[in-house]
Formats: C-alpha cells, sequence, structure tokens
C-alpha cells in the first residue's frame, strides 16, 4: 500500500492519549462504577484475549483517572502521504482519513449522512463510555461515544503471537473493520445483536462478518476515493497487501484462535466472530464487489 505523497493528512481523526500521564479530570466523565465491558460492545476480538468472555475485565491497573489528549506530535509529524509511506503512527492516521472519506462518500450517494467517528491511540488501557478496558482486549469500537479505541502495539502482537505477516494493509484491514462497526451504528445495525451474542449463525457473528466485508468494500474503493483536494489518499494496493490482510483474517477467526492459542478444542457454541474461512470470504465479498449491499450477513442463509 503506498500512499499520495503530496496529500494531506487530518490527525484531527485521531486522539492521542498515549503521552497522558494522569491529569486532572477524565476525558470521558464515567456513568457510576462503569468499569464493566458489555461483551457485545468490544466486536473485535474481546473473546480471544486473556480468557475475557464476559462482562468484567479484570487488571484495570492501567487505567488512569483521565486521559489527556496530545496530538502534537502527530500534528508534527504527519502531515503529508509522504509521512505516511515512512511512518507507521501516520499511515494508521492517513489510512482512517482514507476510510473515513469512503464512507463520507458513500452515505452522501444514498442521502445519508456520515458522521466521523475519532480514533484514540492508547497505551495499557482507557476509559470509554463503554467502560474501561485494557490492551489485553485488542481493538474495538465503542457505540456509547462512537469511538475506535487501539493500542497499536496491537499490531505487533498480531505477529508475534498470531503469527500473522503484518504490514500496513494489513492494520488498514484491523481499522476498516473496526469502522465498519462505526457504519453499523450509524445504520442501526449494531441493535441486531442484543441477546444472540455467541454461536455459529448467532446475530453477534453475523455483525462481525459483516464489519469484515464492509472493510473489503473500502479496501476496493481505496485507491479511487478522493480527498478535498480530489486525489486518492492511497494510490496502491498490491496483491501482496491483499494476500496480508487474508493472512491476518484467517488468524483472528473463532476456530482458529481456539485451536491455535486456546485450549485446542473448536466449540463453535461459543463463537462470535466467525470462523476464520468466513472472514476470508466476507472481507473477499466486499473487496471484489466494493458494495456494501452484498454485505447482508443477516439475511444470508449461507454464511460460508
Ligand atoms: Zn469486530
Amino acid at each position: 500500500m503506498r500512499f499520495n505523497e503530496g496529500a494531506g493528512l487530518d490527525v484531527s481523526e485521531v486522539q492521542d492519549l498515549r503521552g497522558s500521564g494522569g491529569g486532572i479530570g477524565g476525558r470521558i466523565a464515567l456513568g457510576g462504577g462503569g468499569v464493566s465491558l458489555v461483551g457485545l460492545v468490544l466486536y473485535f476480538l474481546l473473546a480471544q484475549f486473556g480468557g475475557i468472555d464476559g462482562p468484567a475485565a479484570t487488571g484495570l491497573g492501567d487505567v488512569r483517572a483521565g486521559e489527556a489528549v496530545d496530538n502534537g506530535s502527530l500534528a508534527q509529524e504527519c502531515r503529508t502521504g509522504a509521512d505516511a509511506n515512512r511512518n507507521r503512527d501516520c499511515a494508521v492516521v492517513a489510512t482512517i482519513n482514507s476510510i473515513q472519506d469512503f464512507w463520507t462518500d458513500q452515505f452522501a450517494r444514498s442521502g445519508q449522512t456520515y458522521r466521523k467517528a475519532t480514533t484514540n491511540f492508547f497505551t495499557g488501557g482507557v476509559r470509554t463510555a463503554c467502560g474501561s478496558a485494557t490492551s489485553a482486549v485488542g481493538p474495538f469500537y465503542c457505540p456509547a461515544d462512537a469511538e475506535v479505541y487501539i493500542d497499536l502495539t496491537f499490531f505487533d502482537e498480531l505477529r508475534q503471537r498470531f503469527g500473522a505477516g503484518g504490514g500496513p494493509f494489513a492494520e488498514a484491514y484491523v481499522l476498516a473493520h473496526e469502522y465498519g462497526h462505526h457504519v453499523q451504528n450509524l445504520l442501526g445495525t449494531s441493535d441486531r445483536v442484543r441477546g444472540d451474542s455467541s454461536g455459529p449463525r448467532s446475530a453477534a457473528v453475523r455483525l462481525e462478518l459483516q464489519a469484515d466485508c464492509y472493510a473489503g468494500v473500502w479496501a476496493n474503493h481505496a485507491t479511487t476515493t478522493p480527498t478535498e483536494n480530489g486525489r486518492p489518499l492511497i494510490t496502491e494496493i498490491t496483491q501482496e497487501d491483499i494476500a496480508s490482510a487474508l493472512d491476518t483474517a484467517s488468524r483472528i477467526g473463532d476456530d482458529y484462535i481456539q485451536r491455535e492459542l486456546g485450549s485446542g478444542r473448536v466449540d463453535e457454541s461459543t463463537f462470535t466472530h466467525g470462523t476464520s474461512a468466513q472472514r476470508e470470504k466476507w472481507f473477499t465479498t466486499g473487496l471484489t464487489t466494493g458494495d456494501p449491499a452484498r454485505c447482508d450477513t443477516f439475511g444470508a442463509r449461507d454464511l460460508g
């Protein structure tokens, strides 16, 4: 994946919480005692990390009383596509810009308005309107504040623990998946999960596979979505890039994780994200069609 060297980046779509040292007053006011994580809320890899299955995330010692946003260094380092081509943080910013440019256009085409979602970079732990979370849960989207949260060291873990090849486009797939959940939140699709949060044909799995499909839809359009100055922010996505996204998808399926990183026994009744094959299939469906309407995992009889 290559970024257009001359294109400008918009760091305002990101909030950098990594440098914060505690600070006075939480950035996000928590409701009374809201430290529990609702299982449905943490869509990405929740169940797979640290045996966190249910509503409670433990070990919140890293979560600070408040996080201060400091976008200073991002604003300084990440100005153009050229910066994105040589700096990973900037590549993440650029990718988020591209994803949101696409969905803004896509919503507008159907007479709807896309509301941009901020991505928060954090380390260790973070407080959100969905409760507090540690990095162990992986990247996630919180519908209650409509923001994405990611500890970027997750990308290292994908390579080291999951054995994924990684790379900028593998990372783009992860981000586009989380923004897929934002799209679902805007469209009201997320509400369909309530009470059907695990099992091979559950609404939870359908929601996850749809987010994978939406990630593929963005990837289809990534090199043709213009920025404000009219030129696409991403100039090239190679077959190798696509392969790296599919490789990542293949290592975060429920069956793969249970077999390779869990007990070794695959239990379909606990599936929350779908199998590796299903995740690859739905990303590919989005990628090859470029059409969100083809991502109807809720209507699909055969999930793959
Ligand atoms: Zn997800």
